[in-house]
């Protein structure tokens, strides 16, 4: 039996999971969830300062987006094969890019999906929501594959989803009341 290719985006599931440890079997008590939460909210306080400075700024923000879209284009080109969507949701798909999916699927598998685990319209590949199922439980913050990703807003394609992020451009907001935000929120709610 031929010994199975690495892709650059598994070896990445695998240094994530070398450097902050390995997913879902880590209880609460294992799990250094005050440090954690502490450097999201570090994490999410400076992510919301420079989002506002840029976005009040929008020539540094056109300025931002033409010198990194290129960047981001090359970079995760090569590791996940992005086709620049604008709006990343790969920490929360295992590292895959849904967009690689035919159908553009971002919150899991159609119904074609086969036994074997390969696509319904490539029967050579494996679907692309078996492979994210499998590296996102090898991660520490393997819980967010269960996230409900919004649809995709194209006028963000071919923009940096970097700045995106930051600029919080990235949150469709439907205008909605409060939704759930998980998958196994969306279960509960049906059994309820
Ligand atoms: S989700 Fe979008 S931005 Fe992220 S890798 Fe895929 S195409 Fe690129």
């Amino acid at each position: 039996m031929q010994p199975a290719t690495k892709s650059p985006s598994h070896l990445l599931t695998s240094l994530s999971v070398c450097f902050y440890g390995r997913g879902r079997e880590k209880t609460d008590a294992e799990s250094p969830r005050s440090w954690r939460s502490y450097n999201v909210g570090i994490a999410s306080t400076m992510r919301h300062a420079s989002g506002q400075f840029i976005r009040s700024r929008p020539r540094l923000e056109r300025v931002l987006d033409r010198i990194l879209s290129p960047a981001e284009r090359l970079t995760k080109g090569l590791l996940f094969n992005c086709s620049m969507c604008g709006q990343c949701v790969l920490h929360s798909t295992g590292m895959v890019c849904p967009m690689t999916c035919p159908k553009g699927l971002r919150n899991g598998p159609c119904g074609g999906v086969r036994l074997d685990g390969t696509c319904e319209v490539f029967p050579e590949r494996e679907c692309i929501w078996v492979k994210a199922f499998h590296r996102s439980v090898r991660l520490p913050w393997s819980e967010e594959i269960h996230v409900l990703r919004s649809p995709v807003d194209w006028t963000l394609e071919g923009s940096s989803s970097w700045i995106n992020f930051l600029t919080m451009r990235d949150q469709i907001n439907s205008g909605c009341a409060s939704k759930p935000e998980s998958a196994l929120d969306m279960v509960a709610l049906d059994g309820s």
